[in-house]
């Protein structure tokens, strides 16, 4: 199933999540990750947090493009289920990304290239693993999502000043229901 994405402007993109308790909801999570699969290859995603899709638990998932390190082949991707940044370290690159709930709006973002990441997979199985390159890009952005962090917060103050009437206009379509 398709999920709809939550845009800027809706609370829910600024809390901090909470952990899954997956003891009791393992079946449940395991159809929302399938149903946030398709929802990023609708919308030609490389990677989706939970507040995205209405939930305040930390679970995101990433599917980065062209992919191949040699390892892992072109259509890696990954589950990470209640995880934590041990360290980011490395490198400082600069790139330019964007976001599917601040749609219109693309930055560079400054960001170490390596992550060190604990968490469960789509097994449900404990992972520590340090990730480099696209990889390690995209789950920092998408763990920012689940510490209720946007990549727009790394904005300079000129660059925050340029996109603010299009971040007015996401928030004036917000309708609750
Ligand atoms: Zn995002």
């Amino acid at each position: 199933m398709i999920l709809p994405i939550i845009i800027y402007g809706n609370p829910i993109l600024r809390k901090k999540c909470i952990d899954i308790d997956f003891l009791s909801c393992k079946k449940k999570i395991n159809l929302l990750i399938e149903d946030m699969f398709e929802t990023i290859h609708k919308e030609k995603g490389i990677g989706l947090a939970a507040p995205q899709i209405g939930k305040n638990i930390r679970l995101f998932i990433i599917e980065p493009p062209d992919f191949n390190d040699g390892k892992k082949g072109r259509n890696y991707k990954e589950v990470f289920i209640n995880a934590k940044i041990l360290k980011v370290h490395g490198e400082k690159s600069i790139l330019n990304e964007g976001c599917l709930s601040i749609p219109g709006v693309m930055g560079d973002v400054e960001r170490k290239s390596h992550v060190s990441i604990e968490y469960y997979n789509h097994n449900w199985k404990k992972q520590k693993k340090i990730f480099t390159g696209i990889c390690s890009r995209i789950i920092q952005h998408e763990y920012d999502h689940i510490e209720g962090k946007l990549f727009i917060d790394y904005f300079s103050s000129i660059k925050r000043k340029m996109i603010k009437k299009k971040l007015i206009s996401l928030y004036e379509k917000i309708t609750y229901k």
